[in-house]
């Protein structure tokens, strides 16, 4: 059976300074290994919800939510254990450096760690090598490209052995090129290392090739499913601030000329392969 990494119930939230709940009683479970889209318009709470998700932030009422994470309920006593299962790579690569060169930036994680100068010089050169970026280890991060920059930045957390990654529309930035290159290695190490991804994205390929999508609309949690389920409802995609994937619009208009493509058929590759 696959082991819940994330479970959250009944979670709701509202800042300080505004009256308003941004999160309104949210419950969802995600299992290790999985790929979650969060999406939804601006200001729907996606952000908020991730920062609930590592302790940046604290629910409205925890005696009668939680947030479970790999077993571990947030709380006071928990929340460092929890940040250590949680890495995140955010929208502006360039927020995100520390270090004069790009080993020094990587092997920054795992100051104050227990970790010592043998086991970095080892932890370094590998994680480096997982995502490519080894023979710029004495490059200077900001004479980096952006992909290759949050290369850099995905090994930063690699070295701490994450369990989640969450990606905050880590590849907007990015050229196509860029962001294919982000999101094939993060694929692999989601198949090679069982880690779980959540990522805020707008990326349509991106959300059709995830295991479920979870979709936000002001603060409420519409859905949670497998693209096939939410693409299926036109008025959760407008909710959603989506637009359907191109082969969803194109097994559309075969529908309409009569000809039915099987539900197993995601990509325009399959959907040439199925005609031909
Ligand atoms: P999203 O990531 O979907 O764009 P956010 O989680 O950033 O949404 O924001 C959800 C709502 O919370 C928005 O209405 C936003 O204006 C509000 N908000 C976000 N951060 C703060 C903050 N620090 N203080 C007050 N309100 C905030």
């Amino acid at each position: 059976m696959s082991k819940e990494i994330i479970s959250v119930k009944n979670v709701s939230f509202t800042y300080r300074d505004s009256k308003k709940k941004v999160l309104n009683n949210i419950s969802f479970t995600v299992n290790k290994g999985e790929w979650v889209s969060i999406v939804g318009h601006n200001g729907s709470g996606k952000s908020t919800l991730t920062k609930l998700l590592n302790g940046l932030l604290i629910a409205d009422d925890p005696k009668n939510s939680a947030i479970y994470i790999d077993q571990l309920l947030m709380s006071e006593n928990n929340v460092w254990k929890i940040r250590d299962k949680i890495g995140i790579v955010f929208q502006n690569p360039d927020n995100q450096f520390v270090g004069a060169t790009v080993e020094d930036d990587v092997a920054f994680g795992l100051e104050n760690r227990n970790v010592t100068r043998s086991q970095m010089l080892k932890i370094v050169p590998e994680v480096l090598k997982e995502v490519d970026m080894l023979p710029y280890k004495k490059t200077e991060p900001q004479n980096l490209s952006g992909g290759q920059k949050q290369r850099v930045a995905i090994a930063g957390i690699l070295v701490v052995n994450p369990e989640i990654i969450i990606l905050d529309e880590a590849t907007s930035m990015l050229d196509p090129e860029g962001r294919n290159e982000i999101l094939s290695i993060i694929r692999q190490l989601q198949k090679e290392k069982d880690i779980t991804v959540l990522s805020i994205t707008h990326n349509i390929e991106e959300i059709n090739k995830s295991d479920r999508v979870l979709v936000l609309n002001r603060g409420n949690l519409l859905k949670i499913g497998t693209p096939d389920e939410i693409f299926a409802e036109k008025t959760l995609i407008e909710e959603a601030g989506l637009e359907l994937p191109f082969v969803y619009q194109l097994k559309e208009e075969l529908k309409r000329r009569g000809l039915q493509i099987p539900g197993s058929i995601k990509t325009e590759e399959e959907l040439v392969d199925y005609l031909c």
